[in-house]
């Protein structure tokens, strides 16, 4: 990666974390759950509506680094008007981005502006986050999700 292009992916994770979009309550949400990454501290409330197994909207709420907030940020842009199939692979296809170096990932969009941390192991679950949240709010899991 040149030079300017990871200042590009920095700024955009910068400007996501600090101002996080679809941050705040969803009162028409359907499915929620609750993420942690004790790692870092991070805390995450997901709020997804599912309408005719589409996600219509998403939100969240919490508090942590600028990553996991970013991130959660990106995510909820990424998830709007998908399939849950659709976001299940998304899911999947940015964890493997995030952990094998192997995977460039290129149907990631925008989400390609973390893969760099892959290269920092101890931010790699600040990123996951809000996936490992997503994938409990799919399956309706009770437990909050951990990185741990
Ligand atoms: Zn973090």
């Amino acid at each position: 990666m040149n030079g300017s292009l990871r200042d590009l992916y920095q700024e955009v994770i910068i400007d996501h974390g600090r101002r996080p979009r679809n941050f705040g309550p969803l009162p028409e949400a359907n499915r929620d759950a609750e993420g942690f990454n004790p790692l870092c501290g991070d805390h995450l409330h997901l709020h997804l509506r599912i309408v005719g197994g589409i996600i219509i909207d998403a939100r969240f709420e919490g508090a942590g680094c600028a990553i996991s907030t970013a991130s959660a940020s990106l995510m909820s842009e990424a998830l709007k008007g998908r399939t849950l199939a659709d976001a299940e692979a998304l899911s999947v296809a940015f964890r493997a981005m995030v952990t094998d170096a192997g995977q460039g990932g290129g149907s990631l969009g925008k989400l390609e502006v973390l893969a760099g941390v892959r290269e920092f192991p101890a931010r790699v679950k600040c990123a996951t986050l809000a996936w490992h949240t997503l994938e409990a709010a799919l399956h309706g899991d009770r437990r909050p999700a951990s990185t741990e």
